[in-house]
């Protein structure tokens, strides 16, 4: 499918889309759009940023436009249930965008966060379309402003995000309010085996769709985190700095303090060493930095901020002597190896006290980071499953993994799910999402979806709470 007007679309819907200037669909809204205009059920493996939401929006207006019925009062003929405010305003507006041209079309949106009233009232004379966070929804019909029974269509987004923020009861009540006869479109970045489970109670013979992101850094990157004590690092370092086949090391601390701390432990230890960091000034940065790219210094200590404008190829290795306590400078830490397209290696320490930032990292990189304890005991772990000694870092149940060929290395598909909870490091069979295609070798599987990122918008942010 090479242009929208293939799908047969109704005409004010093709005529927004070329106001939208949305010329050809993208692999996700190739593959659903025909199905969800055949009335089949939907289970999508697809994330933000690959054009999901028009790829249920524009047949589910199709729908609307061919079937023309005035919804009852307090009620939905087609219901979107998002985990978070934000991602259920911009679904909203992908509709009204893209429905610019249908007139009537009512798109309500109900999240928490703000004040009930106008829900209310938006929803009296009924809606065509309604966006909702689960809790909002809940009140909502709690109050009496809301009837379910009149839904032809429910679409839910982001199932795995809805899981993780501890949505599945509210889900389940909702949906047992439904019709029996609708149309379910189920979409979720992963597939767990409790996403696989909700999928089956709710859909009916789903056709099954997916994509293949493309590979991220985290993907590029061979990670592996050393559960360790505070006081074993300036060791742990050393020793790595001598086992690893390391050409050029940046290794990260949080503060300047401990940046200057461990140049002077490299230092009893034999290996030269120079920091990089706030307290230096612009001309010793450059020069270590000028050092650094020409090979003098193999070893470059360096505190997030001081950072960010290093960009040296040949940087085979990344330790985080301390983890980051905020997960994106994770991200770009690692991102400094594994430069134009090669393969770095990312090694982590993790004390007792970084064990939470951990599990940020490993929510919002969306991979279990395979690990090795090396801690002494003392204080209980706070992480289950460890010792895996597994040497790379794999995603989290993506929906397709990009790579045939993984050079031997061990996947690691596990899902630290349940909020966080516990470490699995076992590879959980039967977890994997659908393959769309066989891919092999590399990096030819890559990249069989476009990412269309929105401006200023994070592809995910494990952050967001939806409050009812
Ligand atoms: P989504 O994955 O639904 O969040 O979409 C990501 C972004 O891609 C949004 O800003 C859409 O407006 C845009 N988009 C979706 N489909 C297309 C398309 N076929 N061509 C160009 N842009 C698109």
């Amino acid at each position: 499918m090479t242009t929208f007007n293939e799908f047969g679309l109704a005409e004010p819907i093709n005529r927004a889309l070329v106001e939208e200037k949305y010329l050809t669909p993208t692999p996700i809204q190739a593959q659903t759009i025909p199905t969800v205009l055949q009335g089949r059920d939907v289970i999508g493996i697809a994330q933000t940023g690959t054009g999901k939401t028009a790829a249920f929006a524009l047949p589910i207006l199709n729908h609307l436009y061919t079937k023309r019925l005035r919804p009852a009062q307090k009620s939905c003929r087609v219901l979107v249930l998002s985990p978070t405010r934000e991602l259920s305003g911009q679904i909203s507006d992908s509709f009204r965008a893209y429905g610019r041209h249908m007139r009537p079309l009512e798109v309500a949106l109900a999240i928490g966060g703000v004040p009930i009233n106008r829900q209310v009232r938006s929803l009296a004379r009924g809606a065509e379309v309604l966006v909702a966070t689960p809790g909002r929804l809940l009140d909502l019909v709690n109050q009496r402003a809301l009837r379910l029974d009149q839904v032809e269509i429910l679409v839910l987004d982001e199932a795995d995000r809805m899981l993780d923020m501890g949505f599945i009861h509210d889900i389940k009540r909702v949906v047992a309010m439904l019709p029996k006869q609708r149309q379910t479109l189920f979409f979720s970045a992963t597939m767990p085996q409790e996403i696989t489970r909700l999928a089956d109670s709710m859909l009916t013979d789903p056709v099954r769709v997916s994509v293949t992101p493309q590979a991220s850094t985290a993907e590029r990157v061979a990670q592996r985190v050393i559960l360790t004590d505070k006081a074993s690092k300036p060791a742990l370092l050393a020793e790595l700095l001598k086992s690893e086949a390391v050409e050029r090391v940046l290794v990260f601390t949080r503060t300047k303090h401990g940046a200057d701390k461990v140049v002077r432990s490299l230092e009893k230890s034999g290996f030269a060493a120079d920091a990089i960091h706030g307290n230096k000034s612009q001309n010793q940065r450059e020069r270590v930095l000028a050092d650094f790219r020409a090979g003098k210094v193999r070893i470059l200590i360096a505190t997030d901020i001081a950072a960010r404008g290093i960009d040296v190829d040949g940087v085979s290795h990344v330790f985080n002597y301390d983890l980051p306590n905020i997960p994106e400078s994770y991200v770009h830490r690692i991102g400094r190896t594994a430069r134009a397209g090669a393969e770095g290696i990312a090694i982590s320490f993790c004390d007792h006290e970084e064990a939470p930032f951990l599990r940020d990292i490993e929510r919002m990189i969306r991979m279990t980071i395979p690990s090795t304890n090396r801690r002494t005991g003392g204080r209980p772990n706070p992480v289950a499953a460890e010792a895996d000694g597994r040497p790379n870092g794999r995603p989290h149940n993506r929906g397709n993994h990009p790579r045939g060929n993984n050079g031997g290395r061990g996947q690691q598909r596990g899902r630290n799910g349940g909020g966080g909870q516990g470490r699995p490091n076992q590879n959980q069979g039967g977890q994997q999402a659908p393959r769309q295609e066989a891919t092999s070798g590399e990096p030819s599987g890559i990249g069989n979806v476009t990412f269309i990122q929105r401006s200023g918008e994070p592809r995910r942010n494990a952050g967001h709470r939806a409050p009812r």
